[in-house]
This record gives structure tokens, sequence and C-alpha cells, in this order.
């Protein structure tokens, strides 16, 4: 007789993937992620979400507690589809709300394999080839920024804010030589521009230089940052004694999409070790974790353009390539996969010109006595992480493999046609006026204007006249009024989700300009959702009181 806890123990093992083959058990194992799909499916509509968006319980989840007996996998699956009831469906047509990729088929095969069998790519003992797959992703990535794949090396990390901060934690390691032992003594700057991603925050906090010793520069009506400004700073920095442990260039800042000049920026630090005398290269990281996809174009034949794209997407991908097309001059640079990748969370690659800036952060064996002890490639004797999934590599070299340079150049060059052409419809009507006109990437920030205001002067006057604050400031109320309906009726079936942002410049005399946003990434969008964006705009400028 089986004890009570043995027959248990059979319905658990059900319950996992058969380590030795087992056909039978396969296909419930298949079926049952079947089961899930078609559940989710049953979700969706012509509304860009998942089911019916209710509101949250929290006070209710907050009383969960654990089961005392088990449940069927069935049930499990019913319970988690429900969690996924009231979400924005990222790859729907009718979705322009912010940089989230609908993820491909590759990928998310790439993120169930890693999950079933669980390499950890801290040490190839326990990941052996998903370890040859992040080192081939890091190579095709480390060639693509123009880097020489034999000199670089990189790892996956937790996201974008953790390649910023690998690139300015190894930036601080060269300008206050051992931190890592030491401590960071006084500390060091650290600089970047006011359109820079917020982590910059996190990452002064977190390395322990103090988000005080973050000096932020501010940037041009193009959102770059001044380098004029950050001569001055970096100047004044070095000559009352402090080190500098990076300059974060941004390339592609994730509201405006503005491009900072790397060439610039490392042209000025290369004077600056010069001048001071430096013992040490002030570190240049390229948070290009939205614009390194676009590298793709940096040998695109933009006068041919075999691709065939609008003059106008033309004009806007040889703009971002310009700037782009520089990122091998930076120390090191972070690609965010999940951004403009099409994978899943999280898959985020730093990538390191020179591999020895990675030995910075080595720990010595010593100090790992239950790690490590053999196998050839150990990358977790120097990452922040200790446990480290296949997850991010696996889905990166599926997409890059299955897209390669061309599908890259395809998807990233149509949500850009589509961008433009949203543009130049909103530029058609008087009524509606396109702020970030001459810019190249995905984002379109514009404002709606009620009957009897001159929209070609008043961006301007809104901007650096502050006789227009009161206008400024009915205009914003104006515009939250148009996105509540636009959004209302984008729930309701009819028409596009776009966002809103409360502030996408300060004006000269300090308010905030609000803006509507389409933020433009998924592959299913098509002339007629960025039609449907400036019909429900005009048709929302009928309903609402001035
Ligand atoms: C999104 C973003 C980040 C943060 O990346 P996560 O992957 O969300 O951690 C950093 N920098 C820029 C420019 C971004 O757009």
């Amino acid at each position: 007789m089986a004890t009570p806890y043995r027959e248990k123990l059979d319905k658990i093992r059900m319950a996992f993937p058969q380590p030795v083959s087992d056909r039978v058990h396969d296909s419930y194992f298949v079926h049952s992620i079947m089961r899930a799909l078609d559940l989710v499916d049953s979700l969706k509509s012509e509304v860009p979400v998942l089911g019916p968006r209710e509101p949250l319980d929290y006070a209710a989840a907050q009383q969960a507690q654990l089961p005392e007996g088990s449940s069927t996998v069935e049930e499990v699956t019913t319970n988690l589809v429900d969690y996924f009831k009231g979400l924005t469906i990222w790859g729907h047509p009718r979705t322009q709300i912010n940089v989230v990729p609908p993820p491909s088929i590759s990928s998310l095969i790439a993120t169930v394999l890693t999950g079933l069998y669980n390499p950890n790519l801290a040490w190839d003992e326990y990941s052996h080839k998903v370890a040859l797959a992040e080192v081939e992703a890091v190579a095709m990535s480390a060639s693509l920024m123009g880097y020489d794949p034999a000199r670089a090396s990189g790892v996956f990390t937790f996201g974008g804010t953790g390649t910023t901060l690998y690139g300015v934690k190894v930036g601080l390691e060269k300008a206050v030589p051992g931190a890592m032992q030491n401590g960071v003594g006084a500390g060091a700057i650290v600089f970047a521009s006011d359109c820079s991603h917020y982590c910059r925050y996190n990452v002064a906090g977190w390395l322990g230089l103090g988000a005080k010793n973050l000096i932020t520069i501010s940037t041009d009506g193009r959102n770059t940052m001044k380098i004029d400004i950050l001569r001055d700073q970096a100047r004044a920095a070095l000559q009352s004694g402090w080190p500098i442990a990076a300059i974060v260039a941004t390339l592609g800042t994730t509201d405006a999409f503005g491009l900072d000049d790397l060439e610039a920026i490392v042209n000025l630090r290369d004077e600056l070790v010069q001048e001071f005398n430096l013992p040490y290269r002030p570190h240049v990281h390229a948070d290009a974790v939205i614009g390194w996809a676009w590298q793709v174009f940096s040998d695109y034949n933009f006068e041919t353009n075999p691709l065939g794209f609008r003059p106008r997407t033309v004009r806007a991908l040889a703009g971002a390539s310009q700037r782009i097309r520089h990122l091998s001059l930076a120390d090191s640079i972070g690609i965010d996969f999940h951004k403009t990748g099409f994978t899943p969370y999280i898959s985020s690659l730093v990538l390191f010109k020179d591999r020895d800036d990675l030995n910075l952060l080595s720990r010595s064996q010593e100090q790992m006595p239950y790690l490590y002890q053999f196998g050839e490639h150990r990358p977790g004797m120097f990452t922040l992480e200790t446990s480290r999934g296949g997850m991010g590599a696996l889905a990166a070299l599926a997409n890059l493999k299955l897209l390669g340079k061309e599908g890259l150049r395809v998807t990233i060059g149509h949500i850009v046609e589509m961008t433009q052409l949203l543009r130049e419809h909103l530029e058609g009507h008087a009524s509606t006026c396109v702020l970030n006109r001459d810019n190249f990437g995905t984002v379109t920030l514009f404002r709606v204007y009620p009957d009897g205001v001159d929209t070609f002067a008043i961006k301007d006057q809104e901007m650096n006249d502050a006789v227009f604050r009161a206008a400024l400031l009915r205009h914003n109320d104006y515009n939250r009024k148009i996105y509540d309906y636009v959004h209302k009726e984008a729930m309701a079936g009819r028409g596009v989700v776009i966002s809103l942002t409360d502030s996408y410049r300060q004006t000269s005399y300090d308010e905030p300009v609000l803006a509507l946003k389409s933020f433009i990434l998924s592959p299913f969008t098509d002339e007629a959702n960025v039609e449907a964006v400036v019909e429900k705009v005009l048709e929302a400028r009928g309903k609402i009181a001035v």
C-alpha cells in the first residue's frame, strides 16, 4: 500500500514535464499550453485590451493566503489566465502607447525552452551550450555596433537600467581604482542629459555615488545634450578635484528619441584627459537601449533605397543613422532587445568595447568557494547577478536570427514610416500641431487647439512667452480632455489607444507643456490605424467645450 504522501506525490509528478521521454505526457503538456492560449484568445476583441478592464482590488489581493490543498494544472491555468484580463495587447494595430514591443514567436519559443530546461548563465557548467548562445548574441551585437568582436565582450543583465549600472560601475573603477574593494571614498561625478532616462538616479544612488553627484546637463530643442555646458561642468568638476565616473550619452531618449552627439562627447573626453593630464579616461557609456536597432541602417543605401521607403521615412532613418553610426566610439553600450528587438522582458545586453574592462569587476575565486571550480566560461565571476537565466540571451539570439539585418530594417523602417505618415496627417489639419516635427523616432507628440487659435504661431508663443501662460495652461487642460475622450472611445472599440505626457518640455517660464503622445512600435500598425488617430482627435474637438 502506498502511503498517502506517495499517492499525492504521483499527482504532483504529473504536473511537471517528464524528465524521461514520454510522448503521452508530452501531449498533455502541449495541450495544457494550448488550453491557456485558447483561454487568452477568447479574451480578444476589437479593443486592444484582453477582456474587460476592471478596477483593481489591492485590498482583497493583500488578503491572499497559501491554499491548504493542491490544485490541478487545469485549475491553475484558468486562474492564471484571469490575471491577463485588462492587459493592453501591445502588438495590436490599435495600440500606440509606449515602448513596449510585441514579442516574436521565435523569442517566445526561446523563453519557453529556457524556462523548461533552466540553464544558468553564471557558469557554462550549468548552461553548457546556452553559454554559446550568449557569446553569439554578444558577438553579433558587437559587430552590428561596429565594435571589434575579438576585443569586445558583454553580458545580458536585468534591464536597461542594469546596462547603465554596468557602464557607470566600470567607469567608477577606472576613476576610483579599487572602489569595488575599498569603497567609493569621496565619490565621483556622473554626467547625463536632462532627457536621459531617470534610471540615472538609481544608478548614482545604488552605486554609492549619491544622486546629488549626478550632474544633469540641459538639452537643446532637439533633446540633445548641450556640449558647451557639459564641457564647463566637467572642467569645473575636475578643477575641484572630482573624478569623473562616467558620461552617459543617450541615443534614443525614451519620450522623444533625442540623440546625443556621441562623437562630440568622446572628443571632449579626450580633450579633458589631455588638459588635466588624467591618469584614467573618463568612461563614456552610450544608453542606446532604444536606438541600437537603427544601427542596421548604417550601411543602408539611402540613395537607391532598395526597400522602397517613402522620402520622409528615408530622411528620418538617415537622420537617426547619422548619430547612431558613431556608437562604436562609446566604451560601453546598453541594448534592450525587449524594446526595439521584439523579445519579451527581460532581454538587455551591455557591451564593452574592451573586454578587459569587465575584469575590473572580477571577484577572486576565494570569495566564491562553492562555484566556478572548473569550466571554461564563468561570467558569474564578474556579473552582479549570481543566477542568471538564459531567457534574455536566447530570446535575443532567436530574433537576431529570425529577423536578420533585413528584417530589422523592414520592421524599424515600417514603424518609422507609419510615424511619418501620422505626422503628415496631423500637419494637414489647421487645429493640430506636431511638437517634435523634426524628430527621427517613432514617437509623435502633438497638441490640439480649439477654433480661433493660430496653430502656426502658438507653439513658439506658448514655449517662450510668459504672456501666454494662461493660454498654455488652458490648452493643457483642453488636451487632457481630448485625451480622455479618445481613450474612452478606444476602450469602447472605436479608434486607437494613445497616451499622454504631462510634460513634453518645460516652457522658458517653467510651466509644463502637456502633449498627446503616439508611440508606434507594433509591426501590425497600418495606414488605417494612423488615420484613425487623426479622425478621433478631430471628433473629440467637436465634443469638448473650450
Ligand atoms: C527604457 C529605458 C531605460 C530603462 O530600461 P529598462 O529595460 O526599462 O530597465 C533606460 N534608458 C532608456 C533611454 C530607456 O528608454
